[in-house]
C-alpha cells in the first residue's frame, strides 16, 4: 500500500499507528467523507499530506465507522470537528451531530503528569546513587547516612519540582472572616484537606477557614466564581502532582458522565460542610477534570480555528491535486457506500 511514511512538506516521519487497519501511519489525520479526501497531519510542521487516491477508500470507510462508534467530539465549528478515538486525533470535515465534550481531554494531562512524576522520581534515585557512591569513596557517608539519602532523594526531587511549580500558597488576597471579622489573606497548600467546598452548580465555591473560629458554622472567607475556580485548580493540581493512572482517569470520566456532565459533578460529590480531604480519590480527580472544563474548551476553540484555516488551504490544494484525476464513478460509489453504511 502506498501510504506515505514521511511528511510531504518537511520530511518528518509519521509514526506507526495500530488503531486502523487501512491507515497504519500518523497519529493525527483529517478526512472529508463528503469529498473523499484524506490527509495525514504532520506533528512537526502542522501541514497536511494528501493521501494518494488509491489508498484512501478503505481507510475513509474505516475512519467514518470509528468516528461513529468510538470517538469523542472535543470541539467543533460548522465546518470541522476535532475528535479523539484511542490514540488517534481526528479532524473530520463536515457537520458533526455529536455533543462536544471538551472536558474529557483533560484526562490526558493527568496521565502525562504521572509519567513526568515517574521520571522525576527516577532522576532523584539516580542522584542518590551518585551521592552515595561519591561519598563512599571519601568515606563521608556511613550505612545509615546512605540509607537516608537513598530513601529521601526521590521525594526531595519531586517535592522541589512541585514547590517550583506551585509555591506554598494556593490563594492570596484580601478578605475577612464573615463570623469574627479577622483578616484572611492567604491559603497555604498545607491546609488543603480541611478546605470546604460549596456544592454549587458549575464551579464550586471555596471557603478559606478562619484560624480563630476553627471551622465553626458560617465562618471563614468564601471565594466564588473565577477566583474560586482558579484556587481550586491550583489546590487540586498541587494535590495531584503525581498524576493519575489510565484506569483512574477512566473511573473519573465515568463519574462525570454519571453525574450528568462536569457542571453537575460538584452537586453530586460535595455535601455542605464536607472538607476536600473527605472527598474520595476518584471524586477528586473528577473534580480536577471538571474545574478545567472552561480552559480546555477555550484552548480547543483556538486549536480548532487554526485547524479550520489549515483545512481551507489544504482543501484548495487537494481540489487541484485530485482535480480531473478523480474517477467520478469511484467517488460516487464510495459516497453511496458511506450513506448506506
Ligand atoms: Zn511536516
Ligand atoms: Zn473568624
Amino acid at each position: 500500500m502506498s501510504m506515505y511514511r514521511k511528511c510531504l512538506v518537511c520530511d518528518h516521519e509519521f509514526v506507526a499507528n495500530e488503531a486502523l487497519e487501512h491507515l497504519d501511519r500518523g497519529r493525527k489525520v483529517a478526512f472529508d467523507p463528503e469529498k473523499g479526501r484524506l490527509w495525514l497531519i504532520c506533528r512537526a510542521c502542522s501541514r497536511w499530506s494528501l493521501v494518494p487516491m488509491e489508498s484512501r477508500w478503505e481507510a475513509l470507510e474505516e475512519l467514518e465507522k470509528l468516528v461513529r462508534d468510538q470517538a469523542r467530539v472535543l470541539s467543533r465549528t460548522d465546518n470541522v470537528a476535532l475528535l479523539r478515538a484511542g490514540p488517534l486525533e481526528i479532524v473530520r470535515v463536515g457537520r458533526a451531530q455529536l455533543r462536544e465534550e471538551a472536558w474529557w481531554r483533560y484526562g490526558r494531562e493527568l496521565r502525562q503528569r504521572r509519567e513526568r512524576f515517574r521520571k522525576l522520581s527516577a532522576a532523584g534515585t539516580i542522584g542518590a546513587v551518585a551521592a552515595i557512591a561519591g561519598s563512599w569513596t571519601t568515606g563521608g557517608l556511613g550505612f545509615v547516612g546512605a540509607w537516608l539519602v537513598w530513601d529521601r532523594a526521590p521525594a526531595l526531587v519531586t517535592g522541589g519540582a512541585r514547590w517550583l511549580r506551585f509555591g506554598n500558597t494556593a490563594w492570596r488576597g484580601e478578605g475577612e472572616c464573615i463570623r469574627c471579622g479577622r483578616p484572611i489573606e492567604r491559603l497555604p497548600y498545607s491546609e488543603r484537606s480541611s478546605l470546604i467546598l460549596t456544592p454549587d452548580e458549575g464551579s464550586p465555591g471555596v471557603i478559606v477557614s478562619c484560624p480563630d473560629c476553627e471551622r465553626a458554622r458560617e465562618s471563614g472567607l468564601l471565594l466564588q466564581g473565577q477566583e474560586a475556580a482558579r484556587t481550586l485548580r491550583r489546590v487540586l493540581g498541587f494535590h495531584h502532582f503525581s498524576g493519575a493512572s489510565g484506569g483512574r482517569v477512566d473511573q473519573a470520566v465515568r463519574l462525570i458522565e454519571a453525574s450528568g456532565g462536569p457542571e453537575r459533578l460538584p452537586n453530586r460529590i460535595l455535601k455542605r460542610g464536607k472538607p476536600l480531604g473527605a472527598v474520595g480519590k476518584v471524586g477528586r480527580f473528577a473534580l480536577e477534570i471538571a474545574v478545567h472544563e472552561e480552559t480546555e474548551r477555550s484552548l480547543l476553540a483556538m486549536e480548532l480555528a487554526e485547524l479550520e484555516a489549515h483545512w481551507r488551504r489544504e482543501e484548495e490544494l487537494a481540489r487541484i491535486m485530485d482535480g480531473e484525476l478523480t474517477p467520478l464513478p469511484l467517488l460516487e460509489s464510495f459516497r453511496r457506500r458511506l450513506a448506506g453504511g
